[in-house]
């Protein structure tokens, strides 16, 4: 069911099931070379996370595009959680995860410096981050809300990636790189701060691309 699960999700947040696309459970099944069973609770899982809905005759579809008022919302709901997430990461995180952070502020570097090929894994390393702060929480409630928060954003972005540039890559760099600090310093408040100035201009620069004008 993890397999599923995994692969379901990917193909979802990669867009090669299009938002309000038909899952075809018996195509997926004979992808995998499993049975139409681990599917089927992989689906009843993904939607519970809302990434997908199911319907009466059709059986399950993936969920509609965002708008840019749920994109909206979406951040003002990462407002809330993230900033406190990355102030109990500051004290808590161990060696593994600071370790991590080191690689991971080594390809903000790059970025920074306009590497071409950081600029390609930005976006992972971007969720790398987000998600290291999560599980830094220490709380797995918080964690698994902010990973389905990130996955409905990531398929929102994936639709975006040519259209419009929402993250400008050196800027939020720049910004990660605030964040890193904080955390291998081990500075609750200056990582609860950055954090909160990262997400507030990410959700500026999405409400821009998207000409949201709401507050
Ligand atoms: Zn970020």
């Amino acid at each position: 069911m993890e397999r599923a699960y995994d692969h379901l999700l990917s193909l979802l947040m990669t867009v090669k099931i299009a938002p309000g696309e038909r899952i075809p459970i018996d195509t997926v099944a004979r992808q995998l070379g499993i049975s139409q069973t681990p599917i089927r609770e992989a689906l009843s899982q993904l939607e519970a996370e809302k990434l997908v809905y199911k319907t009466t005759n059709v059986g399950y579809r993936a969920s509609p595009q965002m708008t840019p008022e749920e994109v909206h919302d979406l951040y003002t709901l990462r407002l809330l959680i993230e900033p406190y997430a990355a102030a109990c990461a500051a004290e808590h995180m161990d060696d593994e995860a600071l370790s991590i952070l080191q690689a991971i502020q080594a390809d903000m570097d790059a970025v920074v410096e306009r590497d071409e090929q950081a600029y390609a894994r930005f976006a992972e390393a971007d969720a790398q981050l987000h998600r290291l702060i999560a599980k830094g929480s220490g709380n797995r409630l918080i964690e698994e809300t902010i990973e389905r928060l990130h996955a409905h954003l990531q398929i929102f972005r994936s639709l975006y990636q040519n259209s419009a540039q929402p993250n400008a890559p050196e800027v939020a760099a720049r910004e990660h790189q605030r964040i890193i600090a904080a955390l291998l310093a081990h500075d609750p408040a200056a990582a609860e701060q950055s954090v909160r100035d990262h997400l507030t201009c990410s959700q500026q620069r999405m409400d821009r691309a998207n000409g949201t004008s709401r507050g």
